[in-house]
């Protein structure tokens, strides 16, 4: 039987603002996670945004604050989650505010990028949960503004990213102001050395639940790719989102500068879009996303940094205008999309100088992109002809593993063939062999 909300030990109050929620079951980190963590254990939880961690750290953490019927004292947070991003952060924050809405709990934010001022008066009564990014955090508890000497629980969300960032030492410092005694948990999707070791010092006995690795995802999205020449990418583009199917899409970018050339030429064609990235200041990257996620813009162009951790429900197609240098940033492009279950539709794009990062991209995700027959009619009469795109699926060398004889072109609808009609060869994963174990 599929387990409950109700089978896991959470509150009333807490089940009430889940059913508003329109959570009808919890998702397998979910289920894992939280009866130990209300037992106070430690944990390390492997899990990639849209696994529904969140939820998973937010509402044991909940429970437990309001439980103990204790006041957080001035400039103090009884509860402490670090996040990579300041997008990630008022995320959490937004979830907090959701699931702890029948709860009678304090909490705020302290990022970077905005005055300080707020937050030190939010943080002078002290809160029950802080939700910070690791710079900002440490100015404020240098400048004695803030006091974790007696934080007793700590949470440090995708602890990868922050390696990424360079913020590994900083959470350390952070780390170093939190009592002994405390509940930790460390969330990562991936576990370079540094974020295993950092585990390891942070850690007492933790559980780990790891969940959905990284094909899941990927299996649940259907993908594809389009060749075609730098040069027609704008116009490929602009005649994809033409239809109303892409009802709301991310554009990624590996450049701030692409991102804003992007989105001015779909305004200039008369597609609204918003660009996010790192030259955004916090209030303009907030207002896109608002206007995003209410969907009076159906675009948002963002560079990888900056869609870190972005959380908006029902994207129904990403388009990846620029594929990523590192193969793991497609994963997460593509995670943006098919966020806890439902699927998704991911278009590449794939100039000729970008062919050895497809090849890495497949590799790691062991699934070859459907490669797209031919660019839609308007795209290709703009360019005169659909040369480009031609030469380019004839000069890509044919893999052994993945024939593509039979060459589909996607479906922008997101509509998908019954499994039964693919050809298993297009979309085979190859099994991992483990080498620890004896072949049989
Ligand atoms: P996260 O991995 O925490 O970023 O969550 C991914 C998305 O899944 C968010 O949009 C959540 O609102 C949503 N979500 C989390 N838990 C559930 C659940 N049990 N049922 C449905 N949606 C969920």
């Amino acid at each position: 039987m599929t387990t409950q909300f109700t089978d896991l030990g959470l509150i009333e109050p807490l089940l009430r603002a889940l059913a508003a929620e329109n959570y009808t079951t919890p998702t397998p980190i979910q289920a894992q996670a939280i009866p130990l963590l209300l037992q106070g254990r430690d944990l390390l939880g492997i899990a990639q945004t849209g696994t529904g961690k969140t939820a998973a750290f937010t509402l044991p953490m909940l429970q437990r604050l309001a439980a103990e019927k204790i006041q957080a004292a001035p400039k103090t947070a009884r509860a402490l989650i670090l996040a990579p991003t300041r997008e990630l952060a008022v995320q959490i924050a937004d979830s907090i505010r959701a699931y702890g809405a029948h709860l009678n709990l304090r909490h705020t934010v302290i990022l970077g990028g905005v005055g300080q001022s707020p937050q030190v008066k939010a943080m002078a009564r002290g809160v029950d949960i802080l939700v910070a990014t690791p710079g900002r955090l440490l100015d404020l508890v240098n400048q004695k503004h803030v006091n974790l000497t007696g934080t007793g629980v700590l949470v440090l969300d995708e602890a990868d990213r922050m390696l990424d960032m360079g913020f590994i030492r900083d959470v350390r410092r952070i780390v170093a102001h939190l009592p002994r005694k405390r509940q930790s948990l460390l969330f990562s999707a991936t576990m370079p050395a540094d974020v295993a070791k950092l585990a390891q010092d942070m850690l007492i006995e933790p559980v780990r639940v790891e969940v959905t690795p990284q094909a899941t995802t990927v299996e649940k999205v259907s993908q594809s790719v389009y060749f075609i020449e730098a040069a027609g990418k704008q116009s490929l583009l602009t005649s994809l989102l033409r239809d109303e199917a892409l009802t709301k899409v991310i554009v990624f970018t590996r450049t701030k500068h692409r991102a804003n050339r992007v989105a001015e030429q779909l305004s200039k064609s008369g597609l609204p879009a918003d660009a996010i990235h790192g030259n955004k200041s916090q209030s303009a990257r907030q207002n896109a996303l608002e206007r995003f996620k209410s969907g009076s813009a159906r675009v948002l162009v963002a560079t990888d940094i900056a869609a870190r951790g972005i959380d908006v429900d029902g994207i129904s197609h990403v388009i990846n205008f620029e594929l990523p240098n590192e193969p793991e940033s497609y994963v997460h492009r593509i995670g943006r999309t098919a966020r806890a279950g439902a699927g998704g539709v991911a278009i590449a794009f794939c100039d000729p100088t970008e062919r050895p990062y497809l090849k890495s991209i497949e590799k790691l995700i062991r699934v070859q992109l459907t490669v797209a027959g031919a660019p839609p009619r308007e795209a290709a009469a703009e360019h005169g002809d659909s040369r480009p795109i031609r030469q380019a699926l004839q000069e890509r060398p044919a893999t052994g593993n993945a024939p593509r004889g039979n060459r589909e072109a996607p479906r922008p609808d997101g509509a998908r063939q019954a499994d039964s009609d693919r050809a298993p060869s297009r979309r085979r994963r190859r099994p991992r062999r483990n080498p620890m174990q004896k072949a049989a």
